[in-house]
Parts: C-alpha cells; sequence; structure tokens
C-alpha cells in the first residue's frame, strides 16, 4: 500500500530529544534561557481572557505578527545586535511567516526550485536540505568546502553558470559555524541569473552580519530566519523568511495550496510578544556569543581545534586542525553522555572527527570545559 516515493525517502535525523532532567542538553542548538517574562505573561493572560478564540481559525496570513516582525527588524537593524540601521524600511507584506523555518524551507523548495535541474549547495550545510531536495525530486549539485571548512565561493559561483535550479546554504553555516561576508553573498546573487538564493540566517543573531540589506538591491534573494535558536521559541514552532513581496506572494500561494493555517492563535499572539521584548533577547545573544568565545579559548588551549564560530554553537575536534584527531567524535560524544552532556557527532569521512556543541549557559559551559581540558 506505500507509495514509491515514501521508500525512497530518507528523512531527517534531529538531535536526541532525551529528557532534559538526566543531561544537559547541548546537541539541537536550543536557546538554554527561557523566554522573556512578558512573553509568559501574555501566554496567561491568553489563556484566562481569550481562550474562546482557540475555537476559530487562526489569521491565515499572521499579519499582526508580521508587523511585528517588521518593526522589529527595522528598530534592531535586522539582526538582534545589529552595529547599523537598514538602508531601507521592511515592510509586512516582505515577511512570510510558517510552523518553524523548516515549514518555510519546504515552501521555499516548492515555490522557486525545478526537478528539471540542480539545486545549488554546499557539500556539508543544514543537512534537512537534502532530504527536502529528496522529497520535492530536485537534483542537488553539492560543492566541497575549502579545507578551511568554508563555503567555496568561487566554485559556487561556476556552477550557477551551468543550467540550475539556485542556492541554498546556512549562513552563518551549520555545522561548522563560518560565516560568509555580504561581499561573497552578493557575489552568488549577481551571478545567479535571476534564479533563488536562499540565505538561511537561523544562526545570525549570534554574529554580527546579516544579507538583509542586499533585499534593496537582489530581488531574487530569500532570507531565511526562525524563533528556535536565538528566540527561545523551538517548543512553539516558528519561523519566517523576508523577501520581496512578489516572492511572498508566491509563498502564500504554495503556502494555501497546503496548509492554510500554519501558525496557530497562541504562537501568533507570543511571537508578537517576543517582538515587542527584542532586547531581551539581543541580550542573551550576545552573552552566548560571549560564552561561546571563552569556551572557544579554553578548548584551544587544551589542545582542541574550534572552527571560528559565529553561531550559538561549535565544532570541536581533538588534536592540530591538519592532524587526524586523537579521538572520534563518536568517542567524544560516548564520554560526555557518560559524564550527563549531550553533544552532536556527524558520522562521515570529513565531519567523523568532530562533535558539535551547542552553548549554554555560562555554568553549564565551565563544567563541560572542567571535562573536556582532561580527555
Ligand atoms: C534549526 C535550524 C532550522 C530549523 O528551525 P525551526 O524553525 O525549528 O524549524 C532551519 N535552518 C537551520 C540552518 C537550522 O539550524
Amino acid at each position: 500500500m506505500f507509495s514509491k516515493k515514501l521508500q525512497n525517502l530518507h528523512p531527517y535525523v534531529p538531535g536526541e530529544q532525551l529528557p532534559a532532567c538526566n543531561y544537559i542538553k547541548l546537541n539541537a542548538n536550543e536557546n538554554p534561557y527561557p523566554p522573556a517574562p512578558a512573553v509568559s505573561e501574555i501566554l496567561s493572560a491568553f489563556i484566562k481572557d481569550k481562550a474562546a478564540s482557540m475555537s476559530l481559525y487562526p489569521d491565515p496570513e499572521s499579519a499582526d505578527l508580521c508587523k511585528a516582525l517588521a518593526r522589529m527588524l527595522n528598530e534592531s537593524g535586522g539582526i538582534l545586535n545589529a552595529s547599523a540601521k537598514l538602508p531601507f524600511n521592511v515592510t509586512e507584506d516582505m515577511i512570510f511567516c510558517g510552523n518553524g523555518s523548516d515549514e518555510v524551507l519546504s515552501f521555499i523548495f516548492y515555490s522557486f526550485f525545478d526537478a528539471d535541474a540542480p539545486l545549488i549547495l554546499p557539500r556539508y550545510t543544514y543537512s534537512f536540505y537534502p532530504v527536502y531536495g529528496e522529497y520535492y525530486g530536485i537534483p542537488l549539485k553539492r560543492i566541497p568546502l575549502k579545507p578551511d571548512w568554508s563555503v567555496d565561493v568561487p566554485t559556487v559561483i561556476s556552477a550557477l553558470k551551468e543550467p540550475c535550479s539556485g542556492f541554498i546554504c546556512a549562513n552563518p553555516n551549520a555545522p561548522t559555524g563560518i560565516a560568509l561576508t555580504n561581499e561573497d553573498i552578493e557575489a552568488v546573487l549577481k551571478n545567479a541569473r535571476g534564479r533563488a538564493v536562499v540565505i538561511d540566517e537561523a544562526y545570525a543573531d549570534f554574529g554580527n552580519t546579516t544579507a538583509l540589506s542586499l533585499l534593496d538591491r537582489y530581488d531574487n534573494l530569500i532570507i531565511v530566519r526562525t524563533f528556535s535558536k536565538a528566540f527561545c521559541f523551538a517548543g512553539m514552532r516558528l519561523g519566517f523568511c523576508i523577501a520581496r513581496p512578489e516572492a511572498v506572494s508566491a509563498l502564500k500561494k504554495a503556502k494555501n495550496s497546503f496548509n492554510h493555517f500554519p501558525v496557530d492563535v497562541l504562537t501568533q499572539c507570543a511571537g508578537s510578544a517576543v517582538c515587542k521584548n527584542w532586547s531581551y533577547y539581543a541580550d542573551k545573544a550576545s552573552r552566548i556569543a560571549a560564552d561561546r568565545d571563552i569556551f572557544k579559548n579554553e578548548l584551544e588551549k587544551a589542545g582542541w581545534t574550534v572552527l571560528p564560530s559565529q553561531t550559538n554553537f561549535v565544532m570541536v575536534k581533538k588534536g592540530k586542525p591538519e592532524a587526524p584527531a586523537e579521538f572520534s567524535g563518536a568517542f567524544v560524544y560516548k564520554q560526555l553522555k557518560e559524564r550527563g552532556f549531550l553533544v552532536r557527532y556527524f558520522e562521515g569521512p570529513d565531519t567523523g572527527d568532530f562533535v558539535r556543541i551547542t552553548v549554554g549557559t555560562g555554568e553549564q559551559m565551565r563544567l563541560l570545559a572542567d571535562i573536556m581540558l582532561k580527555m
């Protein structure tokens, strides 16, 4: 009774979701801090005063939430700790919301990429992209990373000169944590010959760059964001993208052909409250970035290689950058799990030496560094 399509799927495997009470969970890049107090208050008030609205369908376009998101982006400068204002105003018709950014990505794959030409992406990037490629029958052209683990932009640009569906990449990239510059992204946009360039900025709020300012000049740029990492909201499921209004209309057409109501009333309400309280999250993101850099320094002193991260996670291996690691990622994972820390490892010829560690609270990272310094 099962379709051939289904039999050929290889689903995404997320980080283990074991009971948080038994482990310090540093394996899915979740935020260690609770949401802003105002968000919990809004949720309590909703249940007390507005519970009746649960009987009705939510706003299919999340209009109030899109307004709140646009206001936050304009006030903050596009990311939580931006150093400058955006060169233009983000308007609500440039925002599309979905049930987590994974769902937004699904609509993006459907709306912009075709089955008759390959989608270009780095060999190592968010591992959900190949899963969607398979789901939608879009062939992939995977470009190896450079020896320093950064994205090989010149090779991406040559690939764009052949017939293709477009380009997708997480920036900063996952699982490396390394970011491309806006000059690199602009070079990709210029060479994409009108095909979509999707920049997944799931982690941009922990760094200091966003490609948002390029939306002014490139109508083929789609920027994807999630509430799951910097906004302490992974359990609520909210993601969005920012693009030109024509691209947002295309995504709405795809959404309305699949699920009219991806964002529920409670999430729309709490999501708007998150936006109004963005400075709380800016403070947490800069604290996480500072704890990340302290952790990196400690580990490097003890002979670990730590890739230069602009995110809330680090990729690490024991030993020198060019040399084979002293332990496999699987071994480090197992040792740390026995000591109560859950991290993530990736099988494979290039990534097998590494573990990826989410940056938790300062206290959690001190405890973890104590263990790793003795390994
Ligand atoms: C975590 C993550 C996502 C998924 O976010 P959700 O909003 O929780 O679905 C998407 N892209 C990247 C690169 C991520 O790391």
